[in-house]
């Protein structure tokens, strides 16, 4: 039997793991059958999201340095950089707009009782994190020794000291030039690898979405149900409307290709709820699906990972405004544009990982006044609600990678290399 492609495969695979964790939610909780499906699962989906970060740092790595020093070469780097930083802060500045619009009309949170949830938040201890302190901690965690960092798994630096490695290889000019083909080597045998591990990506998607939906608590759903709805509508209002128009826009693209070309990572995105994890298969979905060039989408798309949410920016506006109803605080003009400004920050310092949007929240509520300790409400829904913000902040990194490359227009420097 001839298998579907792999496009197919992972999507028929989301919908086989939906249904059979909704299945699971049916069945007896301890049953024997859902504790095996559990059991499997979670090694499937563990060794799937392993796999996608071992190969994460080199491809990060790579692809940026390789990236910087393709386009410095053509005197395109100063454009790509600026026309990306820019697109980033305009999509995440509509997004948080939009967040702020809904959740100002529709006011989820209004005449519920905090007291509620007390036995939540008083297990619930947050750090407190201002916004100096937040600064302090980002620029500490920028220039780190690069083995610790790629050890560590530490994107942000990863991404930092790649740069600098570009910028350098590129003013060395013909001195490095052989470094800078083993990279470039190096970057062709990453995305082979990457290759590789999307043959279990349909499994490894099944497992982590079985897993998903068949450890949600359904009871708590149906008390946030207004605010999830708001969530969930203005995050799709964003993914649906807002990205595939500016894209149309920019380059021409419709959305049906655009999608098509995108489904591995968003779904990856939806199941991992990791834009990092998920990195290796925005890469190959924009280079090879999408035909942007290689050193463009090498550039955008794992800057975009670590700092470009749209989804998160939205949910923390989102969130901060419905707790500021729950507790009965009406925020003025001024703090909604502090909940506008700080939202946006948070969700720029928010590594790609799964709940990273809930820790830098803490800044977002500090910053008007209100407590922290209510994410704890919020908490049993996240994992949930962050599929989706991931899988619109993935997608923002993809948009945003097309955009930039119709607009810069550079050849590749090694056709053969480049891709
Ligand atoms: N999980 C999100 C991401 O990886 C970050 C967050 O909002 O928690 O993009």
């Amino acid at each position: 039997m001839k298998l579907p492609g792999l496009n197919l495969q992972i999507l028929l695979a989301a919908v086989i793991g939906l249904a059979t964790g909704l299945l699971f939610q049916m069945l007896e909780p301890d049953s024997r059958t859902v504790a095996v499906g559990l059991y499997a699962s979670n090694i499937v989906g563990g060794v799937f999201i392993d796999l996608l970060k071992m190969i994460l740092i080199p491809l990060v790595f790579t692809s940026i340095a390789v990236g910087i020093a393709n386009l410095q070469g053509h005197g395109q780097m100063g454009r790509v950089w600026k026309l990306a930083l820019a697109y980033f802060v305009l999509t995440m500045m509509i997004a948080v707009f939009i967040a702020m619009v809904f959740s100002n009309i529709f006011k989820p949170g209004e005449g519920m009782h905090i007291a509620m949830f007390a036995g939540a938040m008083d297990q619930f201890h947050a750090e407190q994190m201002t916004l100096p302190q937040f600064f302090a901690q980002f620029l500490g965690r920028l220039f780190v020794n690069p083995f610790a960092a790629f050890a560590q798994n530490n994107v942000l630096a990863v991404v930092v000291f790649a740069l600098i490695v570009g910028i350098a290889l590129v003013m060395g000019g013909e001195r490095y030039r052989q470094i800078h083909q083993l990279l470039q080597e190096f970057l062709e045998l990453n995305m082979r690898i990457v290759g590789w591990v999307m043959v279990i990506a349909p499994l490894g998607i099944m497992a982590l979405l079985i897993k998903l939906t068949a450890t949600q608590d359904l009871a708590m759903f149906a008390t946030l149900g207004k605010f999830i709805a708001i969530v969930l509508g203005t995050t799709m209002l964003h993914g649906l409307l807002v990205l595939p128009l500016l894209l149309y826009l920019f380059t021409g693209m419709t959305p049906l290709t655009f999608f098509r070309g995108s489904r591995e990572a968003l779904i990856t995105a939806l199941a991992t709820s990791s834009s990092a994890a998920t990195l290796p298969v925005t890469l190959r979905c924009v280079e090879e699906n999408l035909g942007v060039k290689r050193d463009v989408a090498g550039f955008v798309a794992p800057l975009g990972a670590t700092i470009n949410m749209d989804g998160t920016a939205l949910y923390e506006a989102a969130a901060a405004l419905f707790i500021a109803n729950l507790v009965g605080i009406e925020l003025n003009l001024i703090q909604q544009m502090v909940v506008f400004l700080t939202a946006m920050i948070a969700a720029m310092g928010a590594p790609g990982i799964p709940s990273a949007g809930m820790v830098t929240m803490v800044m977002v509520l500090q910053a008007v006044g209100l407590p922290a300790e209510a994410i704890a409400i919020l908490l049993p829904i996240d994992r949930a609600l962050d599929t989706f913000r991931t899988a619109v902040n993935v997608e923002g990194d993809m948009v945003g990678s097309l955009i930039v490359d119709r607009l810069v227009n550079v050849e590749p420097v090694n056709p053969e290399l480049a891709g």
